[in-house]
C-alpha cells in the first residue's frame, strides 16, 4: 500500500498533490481552487481511491502549481484531513495536513444578509471557528453561525 501511494504522487515532476480528500470531494475541491475548462497546467483527478488510512479517498495532482494560504484554508473547511505535498522534481519537499484556522478573514461569506460584510460598506468577513469536528464557524460581526453545506455554498 504505502508503495503504491508513492509510486502515485511521483508521477509529476513539480506542483502539488493533494491527498486524502474525503471520497466524493475532488470536484468540489477543484471548483474552489478555480480549475475549470483548461487552466493550462496538467490536473490529474482520482475519485474513489482504496485507501489504508481512510478506506476510500479522492487524489488531486496539480503541476507547476503551488497552493497559497487561502486555498489552503479553503481546502481545509471542505475537504478536512487532506494532505498537500509539494513536489520538486519528483521529490516531496514539502508534506503536511490543511488545518482549519481558529480565525480568518476573506475566504467565506457571511449568510446573514443583514450582516455588514454583506452591506456597501466594504468589510472583509471574518470568522472564528466555534467547532472543527462538526465544522461551526461564527461570523465575527454578527455572531451568524454557520456550518455543513452553508459554509461550503458562501465560500468566496
Ligand atoms: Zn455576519
Amino acid at each position: 500500500m504505502e508503495k503504491e501511494k508513492t509510486l502515485k504522487i511521483e508521477k509529476i515532476k513539480k506542483g502539488t498533490v493533494i491527498d486524502h480528500i474525503p471520497v466524493g470531494r475532488a470536484l468540489k475541491v477543484l471548483k474552489i481552487l478555480n480549475i475549470e475548462g483548461d487552466i493550462g497546467q496538467t490536473v490529474s483527478i482520482a475519485i474513489h481511491v482504496k485507501s489504508q488510512k481512510l478506506g476510500l479517498k479522492d487524489v488531486i495532482k496539480i503541476e507547476e502549481r503551488i497552493l497559497d494560504s487561502s486555498e489552503l484554508n479553503k481546502i481545509a473547511l471542505i475537504a478536512g484531513g487532506a494532505t498537500i505535498s509539494i513536489v520538486e522534481d519528483y521529490d516531496i519537499v514539502n508534506k503536511f495536513e490543511v488545518e482549519i484556522p481558529n480565525e480568518f478573514s476573506g475566504i467565506i461569506k457571511c449568510s446573514n444578509p443583514k450582516c455588514i460584510t454583506n452591506s456597501n460598506e466594504r468589510v472583509k468577513s471574518r470568522f472564528v471557528t466555534v467547532s472543527k469536528k462538526p465544522l461551526i464557524l461564527k461570523c465575527h460581526y454578527c455572531e451568524r453561525e454557520m456550518e455543513g453545506e452553508e459554509i461550503e455554498e458562501n465560500i468566496i
